[in-house]
Order: structure tokens, then C-alpha cells, then sequence
């Protein structure tokens, strides 16, 4: 390493005072991550003096595994969230970018207000949901009393409570995934996890589509991989692994075929439902785990879908560190498969 890139040239100098300008806190790193210098808002937020830091490695300043795992990865695209090192309360995101070949920026700016407009969001949905289930019950209490009345319905009526009492249906089903989803984000408690029985779990989930989705006569096969399990929340891997299985059933047509696997693959433990259904289109693709997001909303509300499915999954995944990975072609078929890393297995 050049000596020079080591400590604060002219070209530093000049920087200073640019960055000074800048919206968010910024640190100019030698190529081995020393201190060069930074604005005042890096002295606010990251709690740098200058110049007793300058020199001092960037590490030794913002201590978090977090932190040095995001420096040790290749691939900076995506922030790093930290808690200050001088304020608890305070939620920062880190971006590390080369700048001109002998420097490095670090940009940080706070995001508690982010982070409690989220927790709102969540704590508003979580009660909303919660306060829709009493009076969905009663409706249906009612609807269901009226339908079995003795003297009859004549057939006009029969008609609008079938429609009642189907759109209470979605609203109750839409209202359960709206509470898994809303459980799943806010389950930060590692102390639920334990030894999942994987071949179990998914054999049991595999009856019980069988014996609700008899009318598609669809040709559900299983291929599961005994004695492997994983370290992780159980009500939320069914959960997950449950969403998976309806879909397949949802967007396959009457007597498709459904394959559903629980195998090791190389370093991985692999949960795969393939289906020889509608598919998707490779644009769609990256969106599906957006919450509220349906293909083809017409059709998805045929399906009772409420777009928030593969949004559980996707949450309940990055609890248990695994990835959803999606393949799927336009009127062949799709293959939705979580990976866990060979650690999480038991
Ligand atoms: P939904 O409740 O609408 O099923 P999801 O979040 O589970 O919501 O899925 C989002 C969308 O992804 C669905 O509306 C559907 O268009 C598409 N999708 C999910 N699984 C499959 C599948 N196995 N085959 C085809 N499309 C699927």
C-alpha cells in the first residue's frame, strides 16, 4: 500500500469540504479502512473525533458483528443497519463505496424515524386485524342461522346469503393472514426456536391438502428425506411450507400434478413444491413476495387469494436465515424451493 493513501492528502483536504455539504454523515477511509476525516455529522452520529480517530481503523470505532460481517461480504448494494455507537436509541445505515481507487467513503444516516413509522404500520395492522375478528364471527353466526332457518329461504334470499356468507369467508381468511403476517414480523424472539421434525411436518401438511382439495383430484407425490430436520420456529415453518402447498393447489388446474420434496442437496437442506400449473411470467417473478401482490387479480380473488402468502414466506424465512428461490415458466409450471443452510439442519 502506497504510504500516501494512508494519511490525509490534498485531495482529502478539498473532499473535506464537499462532504461537509452532504445530508449524511461521511467518513473518508484509507483502502485498508483508517480514518482520514469526516463532517460534523459523523462526529454526531458516529461519535469520530478528529483528529484523535484519525488513523484508528474503522472498526475499532463502530464495533458491531453486523458491521464487520457487511465489510468482510463482496457485495455492498445493500445498506448495513447498526445501533449508534454512542446513542442506543439511535438506528443507523452504513454504505461503504471505493471512491477514485485510494479511498473509501462510509455514508450513515439515522432511521429511527423509519423504524418507528414501521412499527406503527405493524402495530396498526396487527390491531385492526385483531378488533375485525369478533365481528366477522357475529355476521357469520347470523348468516349461518338465517340459511338454516326451518321455514326455508326462497331462492332469491338463498342466493344473497350464499354471497354473504361467502365474502365473510374471504374477509376471515384475509384477516388470519393479515395476523400471521403481522406475528411473523413481529416475532423477534429467538427462545420459540427448536429441533423442527421437517419429514413429519411436511407429510402432515401433504394429508391434510389431500383430504381439503378431494374436488381438483390432483396428483400430489412426495419425495421426503427421513431423520432431517431443522433448528427453527415451528408454527412458522408450517406456516410457510403450507403457504407453498396451496399455491401449487390454487394455480394448478384439476388433476395437475404436485410434487413435494424434503431433501439434502449438496450443502443445503431443500422443502420444493413443483407444480405443472399456470406459471408465471419471468417479469413477475421478483415481485410475488411483495405483501398485497396478485399476478392476475381477477383470477387470484377466484382463488380466495389475498396476495399476502409469499410475504409470510418470505418473512418467516428471514428468521430461519433460508432463501426462497422461485422458478417458474408461463403455462408449464413453477417450482417454489426454501434452502436452509446445511448448519440449521438437526
Ligand atoms: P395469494 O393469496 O394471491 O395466493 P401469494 O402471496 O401466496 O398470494 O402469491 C402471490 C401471487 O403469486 C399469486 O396471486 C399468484 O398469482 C402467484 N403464485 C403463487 N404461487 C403460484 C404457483 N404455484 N403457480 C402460479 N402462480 C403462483
Amino acid at each position: 500500500m502506497p504510504a500516501h493513501s494512508k494519511t490525509p492528502n490534498q485531495q482529502d483536504f478539498r473532499f473535506h469540504s464537499g462532504i461537509e455539504a452532504l445530508p449524511d454523515a461521511a467518513l473518508i477511509l484509507s483502502p485498508d479502512l483508517m480514518i482520514l476525516s469526516g463532517n460534523k455529522k459523523a462526529q454526531r452520529l458516529l461519535g469520530v473525533r478528529f483528529p484523535d480517530d484519525v488513523g484508528k481503523h474503522i472498526e475499532q470505532l463502530l464495533i458491531d458483528p453486523e458491521f464487520s460481517e457487511y465489510l468482510n461480504q463482496d457485495n455492498f448494494e445493500t445498506p448495513c443497519l447498526i445501533t449508534s455507537p454512542i446513542n442506543d436509541e439511535l438506528q443507523l445505515e452504513i454504505s461503504v463505496m471505493a471512491f477514485g481507487g485510494e479511498r473509501v467513503i462510509l455514508m450513515s444516516r439515522a432511521i429511527s424515524k423509519y423504524h418507528r413509522m414501521k412499527k406503527m404500520r405493524r402495530e396498526f395492522v396487527a390491531n385492526v386485524s385483531h378488533e375485525l375478528k369478533t365481528p366477522l364471527t357475529v355476521v357469520r353466526g347470523y348468516v349461518e342461522m338465517i340459511q338454516e332457518t326451518e321455514h326455508g329461504l326462497d331462492p332469491h334470499w338463498q342466493k344473497v346469503f350464499a354471497t354473504i356468507e361467502g365474502q365473510v369467508s374471504r374477509m376471515e381468511r384475509l384477516v388470519e393472514q393479515l395476523l400471521s403476517l403481522s406475528k411473523v414480523e413481529n416475532n423477534r424472539d429467538d427462545d420459540d426456536m427448536k429441533h423442527v421434525d421437517m419429514p413429519v411436518l411436511v407429510e402432515d401438511l401433504v394429508e391434510d391438502a389431500k383430504w381439503l382439495n378431494q374436488d381438483k383430484k390432483h396428483d400430489i407425490r412426495t419425495n421426503i428425506t427421513q431423520d432431517v430436520g431443522v433448528f427453527g420456529i415451528e408454527t412458522e415453518l408450517k406456516s410457510a411450507c403450507a403457504n407453498l402447498i396451496s399455491n401449487a393447489i390454487a394455480y394448478t388446474p384439476a388433476s395437475g400434478v404436485i410434487d413435494v420434496s424434503w431433501q439434502r442437496h449438496d450443502d443445503k437442506l431443500v422443502f420444493s413444491v413443483r407444480d405443472n400449473g399456470d406459471g408465471i411470467k419471468a417479469e413477475q417473478l421478483n415481485r410475488l413476495t411483495e405483501r398485497f401482490y396478485r399476478v392476475d387479480k381477477s383470477r387470484s380473488r377466484d382463488t380466495g387469494g389475498s396476495g399476502l402468502g409469499l410475504a409470510i414466506v418470505k418473512h418467516v424465512l428471514l428468521h430461519h436465515k433460508a432463501e426462497l428461490v422461485i422458478r417458474s415458466e408461463w403455462g408449464v409450471g413453477s417450482e417454489f424451493a426454501i434452502y436452509f443452510d446445511e448448519d440449521s439442519g438437526c
